[in-house]
């Protein structure tokens, strides 16, 4: 067991970090398509803070403004004015991993080539980029960024040299490129969206009276006043053009593996992705909790925003009462943020408070999604406790997270992963808490039955559905011979 003193400090304050949204419009009506890809972006800022672009697409010409930052910060109005009408835009809002903060892959990245611009925003990770690009290098190949979405446009860009139009291209490049992918594209005259054949990060069509969108999340298209037609389908393409809503469908049909934790946390609860609603599936959580880790208790809280619903689930099958304790201040900008990144302990500390009058005395049911590297639950028991609460029973809404990600979060090493250093029994200690239960993945497995995908728990499990990278069979190696 480790006993390391400084378990929890030095490490990311938040569990799985989401790289990025996507959202798209192809105009019909009259309207400021600039305006509205800003509000689409804005309802997906949850998906990405650190950095936001547009490209606009006027007659084949695009234009891009991209900055760091939330939106609001990266993307001002003087900024904005700066672009011109047009029929296409394309929006990207990006968490970047903090080995990789590299400028020149902010999206949406702009192409010119022999056939025209393009335009791409990516959301997700590519497994065989390493084979790719050194496929690609090889042949003369340069690239500006280490992103992935430079690599897809270039591959796409070399598909449609060979090949009659750009859907055809897509559909050729999706051959080669494996992993998980989300895309919005802009040609020079046709707005593209295209979902990997597993379907791990969600990606959805929506109307607007006559004008197309496509977008990461459903929730988008709420409050920009659009209708969610569907979600694209894992393995589809979708060209949007003068002529309406084209659907390709050949890389579709196989198993689908939508990540788990777009439910469990990415997502915002009012989406709906492949026919389950992300706010029913946290309540289905909280209640599948209450059945698999009963506790007497006289309060049943959650960790916004993200266990707030699945503490409601819990406190319906449990009937003990549901209350609000813990307050976080959403608006932690990148400055606070950077300037604490050594300090992560103290940047929770400015994150989360506890409403005293509302745990003092009593025995608090806390729920949190996730524990992965088991930072904040650490100070949300403390805190719990030293504002009076008498018992803290500790339930997490998803089981441990025990295995690396390859497909679009920042969980790419077992390090610093606390489930894989502790059982339950040992992180109760270690955290303070009275009791900890983290929910099955039988529980897990089964509280979306009307999902049309099936999904990925390769974090929980180990199982992956693709190929991983190389190095992770080199991690598997070094750890036998460690043993
Ligand atoms: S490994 Fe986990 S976080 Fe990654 S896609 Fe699968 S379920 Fe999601």
């Amino acid at each position: 067991m480790r006993t390391d003193k400084n378990l929890f400090n030095d490490v990311p304050l938040k569990g799985v970090q989401e790289e990025c949204g996507v959202f798209g419009i192809y105009k019909n009506d009259d309207f400021d398509i600039i305006g509205e890809v800003y509000n689409g972006l804005y309802a997906l800022q949850h998906r990405g803070q650190e950095s936001a672009g547009i490209a606009v697409n006027n007659n084949g010409d695009i234009k891009c403004v991209k900055n760091p930052g939330m939106v609001s910060e990266a993307l001002t109005d003087k900024l904005l004015k700066t672009l011109p009408d047009g029929k296409i835009a394309i929006g990207h809002v990006r968490y970047y991993p903090l080995d990789a903060r590299d400028v020149a892959g902010i999206q949406p990245l702009v192409m010119r080539y022999i056939k025209g611009s393009l335009a791409i925003a990516h959301n997700g990770a590519i497994t065989n980029i390493a084979e790719i690009h050194h496929e690609l290098e090889q042949g003369g190949a340069i690239f500006q960024s280490n992103s992935n979405a430079e690599l897809i446009a270039y591959v796409i860009a070399s598909k449609r040299l060979v090949t009659d139009s750009i859907e055809e291209a897509v559909l050729s490049a999706m051959d080669m490129i494996k992993g998980a992918y989300s895309l919005v594209i802009s040609s020079p005259s046709k707005l593209i969206g295209a979902r990997d054949q597993y379907g791990f990060r969600p990606l959805a069509i929506g109307k607007m009276n006559n004008s197309w969108m496509i977008s990461s999340e459903s929730c988008a298209f709420d409050s920009l006043g659009a209708e969610f037609v569907r979600d694209v389908e894992p393995g589809e393409v979708v060209v949007i053009d003068d002529e309406g809503l084209h659907s390709y469908k050949k890389h579709c049909g196989g198993k689908t593996s939508l990540c788990a934790f777009e439910h469990v946390y990415i997502a915002r609860p009012d989406s709906i992705i492949d026919g389950v609603s992300v706010h029913k599936f946290r309540m289905n959580a909280g209640k599948a909790l209450a059945k698999e880790h009963p506790v007497e208790a006289d309060l049943v809280c959650g960790v916004p925003d993200s266990g707030i619903v699945s503490a409601i689930g819990y406190s319906r099958e449990s009937g003990i009462p549901f209350g609000l304790a813990i307050i976080k201040n959403k608006y932690i900008g990148r400055t606070i943020a950077r300037q604490q990144q050594s300090f992560n302990k103290r940047l929770v500390e400015i994150k989360i408070n506890v409403l005293k009058a509302s745990v003092q005395g009593k025995r608090v049911i806390i729920i949190d999604d996730s524990i992965v590297r088991g930072t904040t639950c650490a100070h949300i028991v403390k805190l719990l406790k030293e504002a009076g609460a008498k018992e803290v029973h500790m339930r997490i809404a998803s089981p441990p997270f025990l295995n690396p990600c390859y497909y679009g979060t920042d969980i790419k090493s077992t390090d610093n992963l606390i489930a894989r250093q502790f059982s339950a029994e040992e992180l109760c200690q270690k955290i303070g808490a009275d009791s900890l239960g983290y929910l099955s993945l039988e529980g897990l497995n089964n509280l979306a039955p009307c999902s049309n995908v099936g999904f990925c728990t390769a974090c929980f499990t180990g199982e992956y559905p693709t190929e991983i990278p190389t190095q992770v069979y080199e991690d598997k190696f070094s750890k036998k011979i460690q043993k």
